[in-house]
């Protein structure tokens, strides 16, 4: 019978009846004959609460220490849930990261997976054992532990399932599927039954959580199938009803895809802004500018320079609200005064939302629209930046839940809109 790879995130394995529904769930697959490796990430707040209590020792954590406390969170989870699947009577076995050998770089609290060893993995499924390897969690080459990146259970999931070339990869949530939007902050938004890989990928990257963007890079890369779904429904209801639920992933190949315009808005709080005004305008100014910021291992994500007459130019760019303060660090202490910029202003209170859709390659008007809605809700645009999928916008961040939503209505994203 098939391979399948189920992921359980936090809120799914948040207790220990949750686990124990978990399993009834797993149990319900299992016999029906398929092959299964279960990724469950740790129980929901835990991994804030490990990265709380590091940040009550040290303000800054150590990257190496941090991934240490960080990633044993899915270690209790593997276990428990591996106890849970030997009280209904099945084999099961869990492994950490570092058992499996899931290599990675050793980018420590971002690493990036480079292999899994299948060795192991395949003897249990051989044997009809369920295997649970922890989410989130690796180790480089010298043995360190190293952790994915918030969210980065789903990865492990996809990484898993590339490499055991499993039939489908399941990401169980709390929520059903992927929506328009987010749920909770726009309770009309309406579930979508496929995706095409580009949306989620632009989705994920700008800003909705439901899949961490290395797991849909992963999809596109191994042609994954990938289906999101929730662990909340009725565990015994049929397999079929469930392995049809959800949103599931499509690639070009796929016929009948869904074919909506627009199929989303996402957003993302955690950006934060950076502008060095009137810097000589000459050639270099832009790596003078970022290289420093590249090697201090900052990621910058929406750039804007515009000459004015005068030959100065105002520089602007996004980076990641987390490592605002060190960019102005880099910047003030070695960028300003070398460039000859007349000031270094940051605003830490913006965000970023965004419309995406694979429809805006044919239809024109999408960024009017855009405009217009923000225009009559009073939102002064202070960024926009554009791809052949996708319009996204810096706002004040105050704003960032009445655009979602004036967006969302304008381009009949509702239930029962379409
Ligand atoms: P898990 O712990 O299962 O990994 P996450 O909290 O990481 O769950 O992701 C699921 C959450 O993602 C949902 O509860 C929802 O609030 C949020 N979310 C954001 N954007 C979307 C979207 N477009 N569709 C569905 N959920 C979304
Ligand atoms: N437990 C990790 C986190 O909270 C990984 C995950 O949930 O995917 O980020
Ligand atoms: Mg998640």
């Amino acid at each position: 019978m098939s391979l399948i790879v189920q992921k359980y995130g936090g809120t799914s394995v948040g207790s220990v009846e949750r686990i124990k529904n978990v399993a009834q769930r797993i149990a319900k697959w299992r016999r029906a004959g398929h092959r299964m490796v279960i990724v469950p990430s740790a129980m929901s707040g835990e991994t804030n609460r490990l990265i709380a209590l590091a940040k009550d020792i040290q303000p800054v954590p150590d990257p190496r220490e941090l991934d240490v406390v960080a990633s044993t969170g899915e270690q209790v989870t593997i276990g428990l849930l591996a106890m849970a699947l030997k009280q209904l009577g099945l084999q099961a076995k869990s492994y950490t990261g570092h058992q499996v050998r899931v290599l990675t770089d050793s980018a420590f609290n971002k690493a990036r997976i480079i292999e899994i060893e299948e060795r192991r993995i395949r003897a249990d499924l051989e044997a009809g054992t369920i295997v649970l390897v922890a989410g989130f969690q690796g180790q480089d080459e010298l043995g360190n532990i190293t952790t994915l990146g918030r969210g980065g259970s789903d990865t492990s999931a996809v990484a898993l399932a590339a490499a055991l070339r499993a039939e489908e990869c399941l990401i169980y949530t709390d929520v059903d599927g992927v929506y328009t939007t987010d749920p909770r902050i726009v309770p009309e938004a309406r579930r979508l039954k496929s995706v095409t890989f580009e949306e989620m990928l632009e989705l994920s990257s700008l800003g909705s959580k439901v899949l961490q963007i290395r797991s849909v890079e992963f999809a596109g890369k191994y042609r994954v199938r990938l289906r999101v779904l929730s662990s909340m429904s009725e565990a015994d209801q049929p397999l079929a009803v469930e392995a049809a639920s959800g949103t599931l992933i499509t690639y070009e190949e796929d016929t009948n895809m869904e074919q909506a315009v627009i199929s989303g808005i996402a957003f993302s709080r955690d950006e934060a802004k950076i502008t060095l005004t009137r810097v000589p305008d000459r050639p270099g100014i832009a790596y003078q500018i970022l290289g420093p910021i590249a090697e201090a291992n900052i990621d910058v994500d929406m750039i804007i320079q515009n000459t004015s007459v005068d030959g100065t130019t105002d520089f602007s760019f996004t980076v990641h609200r987390n490592e605002y303060a060190k960019a102005m660090d880099v910047l003030g202490s070695k960028v300003k005064n070398h460039v000859a910029a007349q000031a270094l202003v940051g605003d830490p209170k913006i965000c970023k939302v965004s419309v995406v859709g694979i429809g805006m390659r044919s239809h024109v008007g999408i960024a009017s629209l855009t405009f217009r809605t923000l225009s009559e809700e009073g939102i002064n645009i202070q960024m926009i930046s554009t791809s052949e999928i996708k319009i996204s916008v810096v706002v004040e961040d105050k704003y960032m839940e009445l655009a979602v939503r004036a967006l969302h209505k304008a381009f009949g994203l509702e239930q029962g809109a379409a």
